[in-house]
């Protein structure tokens, strides 16, 4: 039976060593919260650092802590080092990942030495999860910290399914491109079926940082990598809605409710909770507290302002000097606006538990939430939904992930000062029926798409995509499917075979006449036209020259222009139709003007057709563009006997009577009797090759899409590799 493998940086169990005694203490963050249903019914096992640095643990007690997180929690542990910590955690992770993702480009620290530490962690978790993975297990990967794992487990295994889910924002294009390792990273995700996010914009940034760095034909949400279709979707995370609604009706939280209203002395409350970190915007926050007094002094001594800050990431240099900047803009505020019997902003530097943050979220008129960047933000989620009373008013950063789910909150600019003081006056008057009004709305949305249901909703999709993946119709030719290829390849007296050029004996190149046969290929060529038992054709869309240019020496047929013409080594080239060119005259001109605004796009003349290339233009500029040039092409040519085709990056119009198809029919009615016949090629243009075989006959599809091939392979070099095997 398959099971389920959540992966995440941290297990959720924390454990301490105090006296060679072991405490463990179940976390109760979102993530673990949200999982707890998949993760507790005994299918499931997590994988995840521990938190310890292992050379501290001593010997005696690895074992057992090892046992008990596995037997009680489900738990297998990564052991990471000291330097694991330093280099991979608090440095890849907290230094250059997070820094860039959240815009701060300024302080991200591109360090090779780093890099190379998360490649080996991510490896370790790997080896780790190695170990207990079984044929189509299911595997959730969670955050930035496991960029590679995919991959990973993609490459050891095919038949797993993978989600990915990232917790922060995926930025744009602009500042990903900066990354020296983009490519690796992007590679790394690609092994997942599944990548979540949680906004649009973030789902976007990533689907052009596909197209840009990796050249991928990234379509909507989805793209196509290898023999899989990846789907981009978005998941907003919730909070467990129920538990934070209900909270305040404990007796314990209402005592502590009233003990607060009691020394905030009826003032009104606005409140800030946050982890220490520069992404919240807390110093900018301060100053706009401190300018909403200068200019509202009618307000003076009637507000509170409640400022949490949780301690987090006190290794990291860059958090000590920001605490010290919160706290001295703090002392300035108080010094500024305070009064013996009254300090503006109560500033606290530790982590307050459930219980009190739920009786000061319902203490607070106001939450003032301004991030410069998150991911989310569940303590605005958490605020509206731990008010039963539908009361008080969200102020949210429209940067923050959860703007684009709470519409309702006033939104603001976290760098706008102005804005966040005037938001407050307007925040601290708002009438209790607005108030309730707003809220209801979002109470709504968040008692609906709680923690529970954006689980379900991952894993629900991730089912179906791994099911969507496994009923693609072409066969991978892998394992025991290749070892027959070859045994029929090898057993057959007599081969005809028909392989494209462009896309499936050499991969693509910015341009095209640079896409020439490499020494590899040559040897494979040579020796396979050597075989008496060969005959070989080049069918391309390339035109003759190109192809008599490449191939006069080998042994093989040259079919060029799409299945026009056609030459045997050493005989005059024949054309298999006759066809006219006039229509060229009224076409050039369009696709030339296209041309001319498309940078980087050039029109390739055949004899018989006319070709756009698009490979190194901007990949959102051209498929705007193509979209426009297909629809006009199909307008303008309606009454004329001409086919509109995409092929790899490269638009073609061409006489309709000319096909792959009609181009190897003469060599498949002449030679009926041989037993073994295969096609190989890449796009549109050799499915017509595909469509003409017979049922027995063997057709490759180089790349992914739908096909009427029998099998398909990945890409150029699995190709080479299969015919390296069958040289041999
Ligand atoms: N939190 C807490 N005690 C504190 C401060 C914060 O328990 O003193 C919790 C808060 O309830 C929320 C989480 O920490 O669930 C912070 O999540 P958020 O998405 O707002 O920010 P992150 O820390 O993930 O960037």
């Amino acid at each position: 039976m398959s099971k389920t493998i959540i992966v995440s940086n941290r297990l959720p169990v924390n454990i301490t060593i105090e006296q060679d005694k072991v405490y463990y203490k179940e976390s109760i963050g979102g993530l673990a919260t949200g999982l707890k249903s998949f993760h507790e019914d005994g299918n499931t096992l997590w994988v995840g650092w521990d938190g310890l640095d292992c050379e501290d643990v001593p010997e005696n007690l690895k074992m057992p802590i090892y046992n008990e997180l596995q037997s009680q929690y489900n738990c297998i542990p990564v052991e990471l080092s000291s330097d694991d910590i330093n280099d991979y955690y608090l440095g890849f992770c907290n230094k250059t990942i997070w820094p860039l993702f959240h815009y701060f480009q300024n302080t991200t620290v591109f360090d090779p030495h780093l890099w190379n530490a998360y490649k080996q962690v991510n490896n370790k978790f790997f080896e780790e999860i190695k170990k207990i993975i079984k044929k189509n297990d299911t595997i959730w990967i969670h955050d930035y910290q496991l960029f590679l794992l995919p991959e990973l487990l993609r490459n050891h295994d095919s038949t797993l399914t993978i989600g990915f889910f990232l917790h922060i924002p995926f930025p744009s294009y602009e500042l990903f491109r900066q990354l020296p390792w983009r490519e690796e990273i992007l590679w790394g995700l690609t092994g997942s079926d599944l990548i979540g996010f949680h906004t649009f914009d973030y789902a976007r940034h990533f689907i052009s940082s596909i197209r840009r760095v990796l050249s991928l034909d990234a379509k909507g949400q989805s793209f196509y990598h290898k023999d899989r279709t990846v789907l981009v979707d978005v998941f907003p995370m919730g909070i467990d809605y129920k538990k934070f609604n209900t909270a305040i009706n404990e007796k314990d939280i209402l005592h502590a409710n009233n003990e607060y209203a009691m020394k905030t002395r009826g003032n009104q409350v606005v409140l800030s909770v946050d982890r220490l970190d520069y992404t919240k915007g807390i110093p900018e926050r301060i100053k706009a507290v401190d300018l909403f007094f200068t200019e509202n002094s009618d307000y003076l001594e009637k507000v509170s302002f409640i400022m949490i800050v949780a301690p987090s990431r006190s290794d990291v240099d860059t958090y000590n000097m920001l605490l010290k900047e919160i706290e001295e803009l703090v002392s300035h505020t108080n010094g500024k606006h305070g009064t013996i019997g009254w300090t503006p902003i109560m500033f606290f530097y530790k982590p307050f538990p459930f219980e009190e943050l739920v009786s000061l979220y319902n203490l607070a008129d106001v939450l003032l939430v301004t991030p410069l960047r998150d991911g989310m933000n569940l303590v605005a989620k958490e605020y509206i939904a731990s008010r039963p009373d539908k009361l008080g008013t969200l102020i949210l950063s429209e940067t923050a992930g959860a703007a684009t789910e709470l519409g309702e909150a006033l939104i603001v600019n976290p760098n706008d000062l102005q804005m966040i003081s005037h938001q407050l006056k307007v925040a601290l008057e708002m009438p209790k029926r607005e108030q309730i009004e707003r809220n209801s709305i979002l109470h709504k949305r968040l008692e609906r798409y709680n923690i529970f249901f954006w689980a379900s909703e991952f894993m629900r999709k991730l089912r179906s995509i791994h099911l969507r993946q496994t009923s693609i119709k072409s066969i991978l030719l892998k394992d025991q499917e290749e070892i027959n290829f070859i045994k029929a390849y090898k057993s057959a007296e007599k081969r005809l075979i028909f392989f494209d050029y462009d896309g499936t004996l050499v991969m693509f190149n910015n341009s095209p006449s640079k896409a020439v046969p490499d020494l590899e290929l040559k040897q494979i060529l040579t020796k396979l036209t050597e075989d008496p038992k060969n005959i070989i054709s080049i069918v391309s869309g390339r035109q003759k020259e190109f192809l008599e240019e490449h191939f006069n020496s080998f042994n093989v047929n040259l079919i060029a222009n799409h299945g026009l013409s056609f030459k045997e080594q050493n005989k005059e080239w024949i054309e298999t139709e006759i066809v006219h060119n006039d229509w060229q005259k009224e076409i050039r001109p369009i696709i030339q003007m296209f041309t001319d605004n498309t940078p980087g796009s050039f029109i390739e003349e055949k004899t018989f057709s006319l070709a756009w290339h698009y490979r190194r233009c901007d990949p959102d500029l051209s498929s705007l563009r193509l979209n426009d040039l297909r629809e006009t092409l199909l307008d303008l040519t309606r009454t004329m006997n001409l086919t509109i085709m995409d092929g790899n990056k490269v638009l073609e119009v061409k006489d309709s009577s000319v096909n792959k198809g009609k181009g190897i029919q003469s060599m498949l009615i002449h030679h009926t009797d041989v037993p073994f016949v295969l096609a190989v090629g890449d796009d549109h243009t050799d499915e017509d090759m595909f469509h003409i075989l017979s049922e027995k006959d063997y057709s490759i599809k180089i790349g992914t899409g739908k096909t009427e091939a029998r099998f398909h392979l990945p890409d150029p070099s699995s190709f080479r590799a299969l015919l390296n095997k069958i040289i041999e």
